[in-house]
């Protein structure tokens, strides 16, 4: 049953939701065409070392181009795909068309090439069954090396599923490389750094826009840094926006960051013509 708008009565017919529901519907069956038809995208952000703003790798992030509603973004579409399991075949051809294209980078630019791919992956490919066996298979067909690829999974959705350590643990083993995502923003987050094999840590933009703005941000962003480097896990700053932001990231120690003062998500091809040209500016 639903509560109406501004009614004080439960309905158990409510057109709102009803179209909600239907919304919702429609959604998930053109998102199993969109799979087949090509319809998602591979943004590439690139990652930086600090300071130089040198691009070191890039992470994949997911847009549908919906034939009607227009470039939809992951918020508008993943968590749909997350409860209807269809993030299994999305995540599957986000890994592939990742995976494809830092062969292709790798094969083209030699040298030149973005040195690892970050890739997103959601609780529910975690818990798939045959998740490791995909990437595994994966890695051996494409002869991408295993440590240029890192999968960057949630403290959420690590504690989403009891056999998400595991799965981490059988991945590690693949010989890829592990960041824990939008970290600080979760629950428990440091009580998984002793059961996970983290590689990487990305300090959530909550705490980067925090460094230039009061004495805790600044504090936060300190101390995390020098909690990996006794780990020995390097730190990536998340949505760095400002001169400022990068500036006091890197006093602090921090050599890497992400965000849109050195980048947008951009297509493969603009991310190609920003680190070749950058390897061009540095030679
Ligand atoms: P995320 O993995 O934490 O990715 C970073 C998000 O922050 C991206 O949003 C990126 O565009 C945005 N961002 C980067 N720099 C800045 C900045 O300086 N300022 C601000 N305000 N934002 C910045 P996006 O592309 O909308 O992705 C949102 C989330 O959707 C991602 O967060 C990730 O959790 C999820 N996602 C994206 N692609 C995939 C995918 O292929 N698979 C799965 N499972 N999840 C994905
Ligand atoms: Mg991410
Ligand atoms: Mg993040
Ligand atoms: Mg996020």
């Amino acid at each position: 049953a639903a509560k109406s708008a501004g009614g004080d009565r439960w309905h158990w017919f409510d057109p709102a939701m009803d179209r909600a529901a239907d919304d919702a519907a429609r959604l998930s069956a053109e998102l199993r065409d969109a799979v087949t038809e090509n319809q998602l995208v591979a943004l590439y952000q690139p990652i930086v070392a600090l300071p130089s703003g040198v691009a070191t790798g890039a992470e994949v992030l997911l847009r549908w181009q919906h034939p009607e509603r227009g470039l939809l973004g992951p918020d508008q579409f993943i968590p749909l795909a997350e409860s209807n399991g269809l993030i299994v075949a999305v995540g599957r051809w986000v890994l592939r068309e990742a995976v494809r294209q830092a062969v292709d980078w790798r094969t083209r630019l030699g040298d030149r090439a973005p040195r690892r791919i970050s890739v997103n992956v959601s609780a529910r490919q975690l818990t798939d069954p045959h998740f490791v066996d995909f990437v595994a298979t994966m890695l051996r067909d494409s002869g991408l090396p295993p440590e240029t690829l890192m999968l960057e999974v949630t403290e959420t959705a690590v504690l989403a599923a009891d056999t998400a350590v595991e799965q981490l643990h059988r991945l590690k083993a693949l010989g890829l490389r592990i960041a824990l995502d939008d970290f600080g923003t979760g629950h428990s987050s440091l009580s998984l750094l002793m059961d996970c094999p983290v590689d990487v840590l990305k300090v959530d933009k909550s705490f980067v826009s925090g460094a230039t703005a009061g004495r805790a941000g600044a504090v936060i962003v300190r101390n995390l840094i020098g909690f990996t480097e006794d780990l020995g896990i390097e730190a990536v700053a998340e949505g760095v926006e400002t001169p400022e932001q990068a500036a006091r990231l890197h006093d602090v120690g921090y050599r890497f960051a992400q965000g849109y003062l050195f980048g947008r998500p951009m297509s493969a091809a603009a991310l190609e013509s920003l680190v070749t040209a950058e390897t061009v500016a540095a030679a």
